[in-house]
């Protein structure tokens, strides 16, 4: 799910969800975009003049690229992207996006009528949502886990695409950290609690981050064991291999990740990611891929096989 900067508090989200309302729809445009057998629908509302339709069909064409390089497929044999226009606020294109997985998985987007196609290229949502259709989540409960995947690939693909260097990578990653910290109202409760209180409580950064560092600390942990062999890329396609039909709840996907990928490591980073009582510090697995951070800024140092390892993540790798 989207979560614009601005809506860090349960009050914004009610003003949000209140001040921006898509439009009316009519008849879509519809297109089909092929990759390797597998089909993505793409709709996109006609209240869009044509030149923004075909910014938009671009665009999604540019994020199903950046979605298929994970595994070298997409994730589904076939899935949909819809976009409606709205009135959305400046500096935002894509004020409001939202995964919907039945029967078939669709990302939802609403985009501001005027937006460019570098703007939407850029926007993170997009690279966000398309994130979310990496595991087969069968869309509710433990949400910190499927957000926590959407916000740390929501920078890797960026950096894989070639919109952020490595070292905004990890600067990104650092200040989602720090806003995770930031929003500190929940500490003492345990991370599974919030998250399962966050659409009425709030406390979305903590949620997101914690889950972020979930993702970060096993992706290091595949890579550092194995000396690059393994990746977080690797471990999920295989669940994606397995499983990409079922929606699994959470601790289904934990336990299947441990035994297709023979590790001792999934499930006991769950639950111990579950119980935290606050956002998790990020500094030990960032000093472990040999990122430091010095006033508020990452430096990219470490030895010969920190860099490697570190490099491998925004390569453009497949099986
Ligand atoms: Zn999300």
């Amino acid at each position: 799910m989207k979560l614009s900067k601005a809506i860090a508090s349960l009050l914004a989200m009610i003003l949000f969800a209140t001040t921006v309302m898509p439009m009316a729809a009519g008849e879509p445009s519809v297109q089909q975009l092929h990759r390797d057998g597998r089909q993505l629908t793409l709709e996109i509302s006609q209240e869009f003049e044509p030149a923004m339709q075909q910014n938009l069909a671009d665009w999604v064409d540019f994020l199903a690229d950046t979605l298929h390089q994970v595994y070298g497929y997409w994730p589904q044999q076939q899935w949909h992207v819809v976009i409606n226009p709205t009135s959305g606020r400046t500096g935002d294109p894509i004020p409001w996006a939202q995964v919907k997985r039945d029967p078939v998985h669709t990302v939802e987007f609403y985009t501001v009528a005027s937006a460019s196609a570098d703007e939407l290229r850029r926007a993170w949502t997009g690279y966000h949502e398309l994130a979310h259709l990496l595991i087969p989540y069968r869309g509710w409960g433990d949400a910190w886990f499927s957000e926590g995947l959407a916000s740390y690939y929501q920078n890797v693909l960026q950096a894989r695409a070639g919109l952020l260097s490595e070292q905004q990578m990890w600067q990104k990653l650092y200040e989602g950290y720090i806003r995770g910290v930031q929003q500190s109202q929940f500490n003492g409760i345990e991370l599974h609690t919030v998250s399962d209180n966050m659409r009425s409580n709030g406390g979305f950064m903590r949620v997101y981050w914690s889950g972020a560092w979930y993702f970060l600390t096993a992706d290091a942990q595949l890579r550092q064991q194995s000396g690059g062999r393994t990746t977080l890329d690797d471990a999920i396609k295989k669940l994606n291999q397995c499983c990409s039909r079922e929606r699994l709840s959470v601790p289904q996907m934990v336990r299947k990740l441990d035994q297709l990928n023979g590790s001792d490591l999934f499930v006991p980073l769950y639950e111990k990611t579950r119980t935290t009582t606050e956002t998790p510090d990020f500094l030990p697995v960032m000093q472990s891929m040999g990122v430091i951070v010095n006033e508020g800024r990452v430096q990219l140092l470490g030895n010969r096989q920190q860099a490697s390892l570190r490099r491998q993540i925004i390569g453009r790798r497949t099986l």
